[in-house]
């Protein structure tokens, strides 16, 4: 693979960038241009590929619920996470009610907003700097930081999110300070990053947890292995198994517009491109990753049929 495919790639997906639109129900999001892309690929031999926008700064949102995740079941062990949340697709939008309102049931996985807050819960003794910096060392990127304007726009309008987590309360999903949990929730969802940090996620992920350059392991294999698997069946929400059969990589959406993927054993790609489709994930971002997928030959059952 080198810079010409990925050129290749995004002139692919230009196009659908006109199909979607920029979020707007975190009115800070819709200044962003939807016509941008771009795409970072970190390979665990430490070789890095870039192309367009792959240096804006941009919110994570919920690509964070990967790292969340891994650093939770780090943490605080495989039961404690599956305890608040199921580990099957939703078949559901992301910030849906309707799934988890009417039953005993409790969220469907830990990568759509209702599972994803129970999590947080976890997180809350190690905290925004404790966070900050588990983001900063898994990203290698030191200059990420809370977007302040995106974090307040977001605190104003997260009527839905904070239903989410009163009805995860009453279900004793949530035991502590319902406001701290979804604020910890809001402020690792505004965290600024570019496609580079996140490939530099990904080449974490897909080397088993080390980081290849300095060879310190940030998280455990097993973590890896169950975060993997919640990222290709739940990653992409609703949209989660059709992205599978396209695309094959285990991934995560934003709706900031980027998107993590792993090539487990080789590499690690962030793509940005801030027009949405339906669901929420990045329109010209997932044609952009079946373009690459499919010339590479990248789709893990694909490669092991062969
Ligand atoms: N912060 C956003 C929310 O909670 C994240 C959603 C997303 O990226 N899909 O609604």
């Amino acid at each position: 693979m080198d810079e010409a495919l990925l050129k290749q790639a995004l002139e692919f997906g230009q196009p659908y960038t006109a199909r979607g639109e920029v979020a707007s129900y975190i009115p800070e999001l819709s200044k962003a241009d939807g016509r941008e892309l771009g795409i970072c690929v970190r390979s665990v031999e430490g070789g890095e590929i870039h192309c367009g926008y792959w240096q804006r700064r941009f919110t994570i949102q919920s690509i964070s619920k990967v790292i969340n995740l891994a650093m939770a079941l780090e943490r605080f062990g495989f039961d404690a996470v599956f305890n608040k949340t199921k580990m099957e697709p939703s078949g559901a939008s992301f910030n849906a009610m309707s799934r988890i309102s009417d039953s005993e049931d409790i969220p469907f996985n830990p990568l759509v907003n209702s599972g994803a807050i129970a999590v947080v819960e976890l997180l809350l003794p190690v905290g925004l700097e404790g966070m900050l910096s588990a983001v900063r060392g898994l990203c290698g990127d030191p200059e990420i930081a809370i977007d302040e304007d995106v974090f307040q726009s977001e605190w104003s309008h997260s009527a839905r999110n904070r239903s989410l987590a009163y009805l995860l309360q009453s279900k004793g999903l949530i035991d502590g300070d319902v406001e701290e949990v979804l604020r910890l929730y809001t402020q690792l969802c505004s965290l600024s990053v570019t496609a580079e940090s996140l490939a530099n996620l990904g080449q974490v992920l897909a080397n088993g947890g080390v980081q290849p350059e300095t060879g310190r392991r940030l998280l455990k294999e097993e973590v890896i292995r169950t975060t993997l698997t919640m990222m290709l069946t739940c990653g992409m929400y609703d949209g989660s198994s059709e992205f599978a059969v396209r695309v094959g990589l285990p991934s995560k959406s934003g709706v900031g517009g980027g998107i993590l993927s792993v090539v487990p054993g080789e590499m690690g790609i962030g793509v940005y491109g801030p027009s949405l489709d339906s669901k929420g994930n990045s329109a010209a971002g997932q044609k952009v990753l079946e373009y690459i997928s499919r010339t590479e030959k990248l789709h893990i059952l694909g490669r092991l049929i062969h």
